[in-house]
């Protein structure tokens, strides 16, 4: 049975790439009364990064959109929810795929497989047109 929800935060920026620094600082410090390790925070603000650079890049692209952070605390489990209401996914599943990318020359495909192995879980829903929602979790084992 999963454990009670034990602390929660929701963030609502605008996606700016100076944004994707705020979202890493906001859920490193939201984390650290769970005390983790270097290399825990360390995988969680990259995965983080990477979900945020995507709502900023892909999803909404030339424009500015709002992306919605939650991270919800179940005991030493965290779950992270970054969602986007910009282009969204027309293939969910080929976009996971490592080395997949829609920008050939700038980027290298590889943020979903970051996430999934920095992470110890991650599933992504996406409705072309409507948005995309990373949900992503960990446990963190602490010092
Ligand atoms: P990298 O992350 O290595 O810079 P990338 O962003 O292309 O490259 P992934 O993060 O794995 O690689 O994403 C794969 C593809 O999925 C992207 O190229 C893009 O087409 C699509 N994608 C990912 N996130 C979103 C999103 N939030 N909205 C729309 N499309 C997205
Ligand atoms: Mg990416």
């Amino acid at each position: 049975m999963r454990e009670k929800k034990t602390n929660e935060m929701k963030l609502i920026l605008q996606s700016r790439s100076q944004n994707e620094g705020v979202a890493r600082i906001a859920v490193s410090g939201f984390l650290s009364s769970l005390d983790p390790t270097i290399e825990e925070i360390n995988d969680i603000k990259t995965a983080v990064s990477e979900a945020v650079t995507n709502c900023i890049v892909h999803a909404y692209e030339e424009s500015v959109g709002t992306i919605y952070i939650t991270c919800q605390m179940y005991g030493k489990t965290v779950h992270i929810k970054i969602r986007d209401t910009g282009c969204g996914i027309e293939d969910v599943e080929k976009a996971m795929t490592p080395l997949y990318t829609t920008k050939g020359d700038e980027r290298s495909g590889l943020g979903f497989a970051v996430m999934e192995s920095f992470m110890d879980g991650l599933r992504v829903k996406s409705i072309p047109g409507k948005g995309t929602t990373v949900y992503m979790k960990k446990t963190i084992f602490g010092k």
